[in-house]
């Protein structure tokens, strides 16, 4: 059934000042190896105690529909000509591919710009009740694939300190049949067991490993789920969920990494890469999703009640970092 909002503009993000001067970020933010827990990064990276903090519990009671939010153009992910694609144990944290070679960008989705593609990861715990970042009424999804976009005007260095530099797209997953569109993929993941392997993969289109067709999605202002915690991200989680196999999540579970003990180092499984959830503070969630009852009330709100929670943050940043 349809809700009668009757919200026109495009204000997904709220178009506000946000008075971060990248020259203030210090190297050291960018260079630092997180070794630290989630729990310790706020006095070690003042932004990851900030406002507008990644992930976030997704309310279904409390999202509101927005009749403004554009469906997503993602025809690019079908292409990879052009395209090079690296598989990589990143630091013992996650199973990372990386782009490079032809750039694939995105557009639509009510994005301020066009986005490229940097590279697509996944955050996976140790149970099947567990390992995704964001919830969903609390319940936690085994598996969560993000997919990392910088805005097109900066490099991807510099769009993680800008305003909505970057948007992440990003699908729960379900356990269930075996899925064949991971089977390319997870066949190089014996090459990357141990934290820091890197193989070059024979590029495939990215679209394969989606759900066909997903067009409802949830979008709120949020940040990086690792230190640095930059608030700069577009957040976009799509409702249709990506189903894979217990055998073929399995094989991110094989994935080791180091840690210190007692006795040295020693390698285990990476087990759990998800942070815990952040509180929503001044946030909405909004969605495209019809059913949805509740309509966003009014630009002008919606612009007012984000535009708190990002200039504290900017005040914030700029405090901390200058
Ligand atoms: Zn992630």
């Amino acid at each position: 059934m349809y809700s009668r909002c009757v919200l026109s503009e495009n204000p997904v993000v709220p178009a506000v000042p946000f008075a971060v001067n990248s020259v203030c970020v210090p190297l050291r933010f960018l260079t630092i190896v997180f070794g630290a827990g989630p729990e310790e990064w706020p006095a070690l990276y003042p932004q990851c105690g900030g406002r507008l903090q990644s992930p976030i519990d997704i309310n279904t009671s409390g999202i509101l529909y927005d009749p403004s939010l554009q469906p997503f153009d993602l025809n690019k992910y079908g292409v990879y000509d052009g395209a090079q694609m690296n598989l990589s144990n990143v630091g013992g944290h996650t199973a990372e591919v990386k782009y490079s070679g032809t750039p694939i960008i995105i557009s639509g989705g009510s994005l301020p710009d066009d986005y490229v593609l940097d590279q697509f990861h996944f955050h996976w715990g140790e149970k099947d009740d567990e390992g995704s970042e964001h919830t969903l009424d609390k319940h936690r999804a085994p598996m969560e694939l993000h997919i990392v976009h910088h805005m097109h005007h900066y490099n991807s260095s510099e769009a993680i300190s800008h305003p909505y530099g970057l948007a992440v797209l990003a699908f729960f997953f379900e356990i269930g049949e075996e899925n064949e569109n991971f089977k390319q993929l997870l066949d190089y993941f014996p090459q990357i067991i141990h934290k820091d392997q890197e193989v070059h993969i024979t590029p495939f289109p990215l679209s394969k490993l989606l759900p066909k067709g997903s067009t409802t999605y949830y979008r709120y202002f949020g940040s990086l789920t690792t230190p640095p915690c930059y608030e700069t991200v577009i957040w976009t989680l799509f409702k249709d969920r990506i189903q894979i196999s217990e055998d073929q999540i399995n094989k991110f579970r094989n994935l080791t990494t180091v840690r210190e003990d007692g006795n040295g180092t020693k390698e285990v499984k990476i087990g759990r890469d998800f942070r815990p959830i952040q509180e929503l503070h001044e946030r909405r969630v909004y969605s495209n999703d019809v059913s949805i009852q509740v309509c966003a009330t009014s630009k002008g709100t919606r612009d007012r009640l984000t535009l708190a929670a990002v200039v504290t943050s900017a005040l914030l940043l700029v405090l901390t970092l200058c």
